[in-house]
């Protein structure tokens, strides 16, 4: 224990949502759903899973370095050059290579309280100073957040919109806190749900590619269906993208990974399916909470926060018992809250069902 490196002795270990297999083998549950990890509820695309299949019998070959025809594929999408692009082992290996290639031992790094907690995590494990501002109104605060910007901070990660609050920061106060920043400032949009985004005020970070120092970190865990084949990508400056490729392991996207995303790029039909039906069970989600006399934060994702008004974690354990596995806001001291992402229909109705239950016997106790 004292071999290891201080800051890893203090890292606090990332808690990920309960897997369905684990709940079924330690509650002896034969029917449980899973509603904690913001995934795809419907599955990868069959274009998807078809490429993944065939890709499964090269993998005695390593996957191509360079991802060239993902990121090929990728550029073209969006109308940026592949040498905009660097893919990730998730984004989450994305924030690993961005900290590497950017922040000085001196320098500091900017997030918001109650976020994605990998920012902390990841600055910890790499040694580097994170600081962070008081969400407002369960949204980022961006005038804190530029106050307490200095020379020394390299990196501002702003997950937007943000996760577990499912809140989104607006195109005219993001250009407000983005003018006058340090020249030696990086702003990092992590746009993890930009999918599911249903506004128009919504800031996109490749907008900004070229113009300022803004970097912008996608995925395809999430609306693509893909959580568990782990690619993600940055679009950032060319000028900057030669460092983050050389920071980065050589194969860290694998073979079946690959062939599985740029399949995934030529499905829109099935994403506008996923987007339809996200909005379909949200609204379902909001009717019910109102119905029960919850109050829940505004989302634009495809999951919601929502207040249970008791404490959560005894919620979180009533869910569990009856196969409902959803996230308890215990660790962000959010105490009566839950975070549930948006289901299949049958799941969302399962949910609603087992949660009148339970509020409705907490109640008449
Ligand atoms: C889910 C999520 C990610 C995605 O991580 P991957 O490593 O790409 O699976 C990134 N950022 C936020 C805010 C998320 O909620």
């Amino acid at each position: 224990m004292e071999l290891v490196r201080k800051n890893i002795r203090s890292v606090e270990a990332y808690v990920a949502g309960k897997p369905i297999e684990e709940t079924k083998r330690e509650l002896g549950l034969s029917s449980v759903i899973k509603l904690a990890s913001n995934e795809n509820p419907f599955g990868p695309s069959p274009k998807a899973l078809a490429a993944m299949k065939k890709a499964i019998g090269e993998v005695n070959r390593y996957p191509d370095s360079q991802s060239f025809y993902l990121k090929k594929k990728l550029a073209l999408a969006l109308r940026i050059k592949p040498e905009n692009i660097v893919l990730g082992n998730g984004s989450d290996e994305l924030i690993d290579i961005l900290i590497k290639t950017f922040v000085e031992d001196d320098e500091t790094i900017l997030t918001s309280e109650n976020t994605f907690v990998e920012y902390a995590i990841i600055a910890r494990i790499n040694n580097k100073k994170l600081l962070t501002v008081p969400l407002k109104d369960f949204r980022y605060d961006l005038a804190a957040l530029k106050r307490k910007i200095t020379a020394k901070t390299k990196l501002v990660f702003i997950a937007n919109p943000n996760n577990p609050t499912g809140t989104y920061v607006g195109k005219k106060a993001f250009d407000a806190f983005l003018s006058g920043l340090p020249r030696t400032t990086i702003i990092v949009l992590d746009e993890a749900y930009d999918t599911f985004i249903d506004v128009k005020d919504y800031p996109r970070g490749i907008a900004y590619l070229g113009k300022k120092n803004v970097i912008a970190m996608k995925t395809f865990s999430k609306a693509y269906g893909l959580a568990g084949a782990r690619v993600g990508y940055a679009i950032a400056d060319a000028r900057w993208t030669p460092y983050l490729e050389r920071t980065r392991q050589p194969f860290n996207i694998n073979l079946v990974a690959q062939a599985a995303a740029q399949a995934a790029l030529d499905d829109t039909a099935f994403l506008a399916r996923i987007r339809r039906e996200t909005l379909k069970g949200k609204r379902f989600l909001y009717d019910s909470c109102t119905a029960l006399g919850l109050p829940y934060v505004p989302s634009v994702t495809n999951f919601v926060l929502i207040d249970v008004k008791r404490d959560c974690r005894e919620v979180f354990k009533a869910l569990l018992k009856q196969g409902v596995i959803v996230r308890d806001m215990k660790q962000y001291h959010l105490d009566t809250f839950i975070r549930v992402t948006i289901g299949t229909e049958a799941e969302n109705k399962r949910f609603v069902r087992t949660l009148t239950r339970i509020i409705g016997r907490q109640h008449s106790r």
